[in-house]
């Protein structure tokens, strides 16, 4: 091989070698540029659940945390759907969670779950987030939406328990590969179950303060405290709102010939059987010693009457028993008033009914009042001081007779 055949040989190697190597290096610059595109795609996403975390971890009633798991959740990450169920065996979470977003409609993002086949399936759900195709079988009862195509579900647990479950759904079947990497969610279900455990412990130590520990039905602090927010509500809605003052008839003699524990005993079950003739939104508190006071939202002043009939009914039907011996009759007596908002009333609320606060008073004392006569005309019956006077300015009432 002559010189210069050795010298183009030499080139045209080298030029392969640059050659090579220019490919590698665009194949190692393309996966940089993809880690880099994954990363700060992470890093996004990261920030997108930190925002999400702060949000949770800040809310102040479980109202909150609902709204922000069920609609900023949804929304910040573009969700087709998204359920949560929460174990409810013994009923109380109905108590502890506005009924506004205990919607048992189809499709609803919340249930509480107390149906024994329900507990069973939550019981064995795996405790690892899960991902993949929506399959109606084996989902439905987890989000019932025949759109879905694909679902991630994260059980929430606390404790080794699982008290609930979260799901994702996307109409994309692409969204929630199955197997995919889930390490944003498997934090999120954390924080999630923890916030919703807190959020849940606070409402359940905020009712205990609203709550009368004998016959555990709400106490007067709760009544007051729900008697102008009703009154608001109605003056929005131009509905009526009546309220019942209840006085158990002659209670003292039940104390006096049968010992304070007969007559704890019988304002348990006095208070049971008032609370079985209402709606889950009538408000109901022992109001003083064996006194009561409902509120009836949405209640005009005839359906109220009804109201107390039933209740005065519910009482003295059937004889109250106590242990297996005593068997007791006991009455009780009613007053009944109520506030009609009108179109007329409407817009000019305040200067017709002055504050809303007096307002409430004006509603009890009225009822209070009608009490009195019910218990000067025979006791065992409800008078009816009927509608509020439209008056311009609304005296203070004295000091309730209680
Ligand atoms: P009236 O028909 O006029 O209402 O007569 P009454 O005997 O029911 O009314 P009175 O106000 O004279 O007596 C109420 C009694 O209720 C007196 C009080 O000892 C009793 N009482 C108040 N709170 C409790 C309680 O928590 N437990 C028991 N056992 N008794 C209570
Ligand atoms: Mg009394
Ligand atoms: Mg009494």
């Amino acid at each position: 091989m002559t010189h210069s055949e050795r010298s183009i040989k030499t080139q045209s190697l080298q030029n392969q070698d640059g050659q090579d190597l220019r490919s590698q290096n665009v194949q190692l610059k393309a996966q940089f540029n993809r880690l880099l595109s994954n990363a700060h795609e992470n890093q996004h996403k990261l920030k997108r659940f930190e925002e999400i975390e702060f949000k949770l971890m800040a809310a102040e009633s479980i109202e909150e945390l609902l709204s922000i798991i069920g609609d900023e959740y949804a929304q910040l990450f573009r969700l087709d759907a998204c359920s949560l169920l929460l174990e409810d065996q013994d009923m109380s979470l109905r108590r502890l969670i506005p009924q506004a977003l205990q919607d048992t409609q189809e499709g609803s993002f919340l249930t509480l779950l107390n149906f024994p086949v329900e507990l069973e399936k939550l019981k064995y759900l795996p405790t690892q987030i899960t991902t993949g195709i929506y399959h109606i079988a084996k989902h439905q009862w987890l989000m019932d939406n025949s759109r879905i195509e694909s679902i991630a579900v994260m059980p929430l647990v606390r404790r080794g328990k699982t008290m609930g479950v979260f799901c994702c759904g996307s109409y994309d079947r692409d969204r929630f590969q199955a197997h995919a990497a889930c390490d944003f969610l498997q934090r999120l279900s954390f924080i999630m179950a923890v916030c919703i455990e807190n959020a849940l412990n606070l409402e359940r130590l905020k009712l205990s303060t609203m709550t009368d520990a004998l016959t555990q039905v709400h106490n007067r602090r709760f009544f007051d405290q729900r008697l102008p927010e009703e009154l608001a509500r109605s003056e929005r809605s131009l509905k009526a709102v009546s309220c019942l003052f209840l006085d158990i008839d002659h209670f003292k003699s039940v104390n006096d010939t049968y010992g304070h524990g007969v007559g704890d005993d019988v304002l348990c079950q006095v208070a049971q059987r008032i609370q079985t003739v209402l709606r889950t939104h009538d408000v109901l508190a022992r109001y003083g010693g064996e006194e009561f006071a409902v509120l009836l939202p949405d209640t005009d002043n005839d359906e109220a009457m009804v109201v107390a009939q039933r209740i005065i009914m519910a009482v003295n039907k059937n004889r109250i028993v106590i242990g297996k011996k005593l068997i007791l009759t006991v009455t009780l007596s009613a007053g009944v008033s109520t506030l009609m908002v009108d179109d007329a009333v409407a817009g000019s609320f305040h200067s017709a009914f002055g504050d809303i606060e007096q307002l409430g008073m004006k509603l009890l004392s009225t009822a209070d009042k009608a009490l009195y006569d019910a218990k000067e005309q025979g006791r065992n019956r409800a008078i009816n001081a009927g509608l509020l006077a439209l008056i311009d300015t609304v005296e203070v009432p004295q000091e309730l007779n209680l």
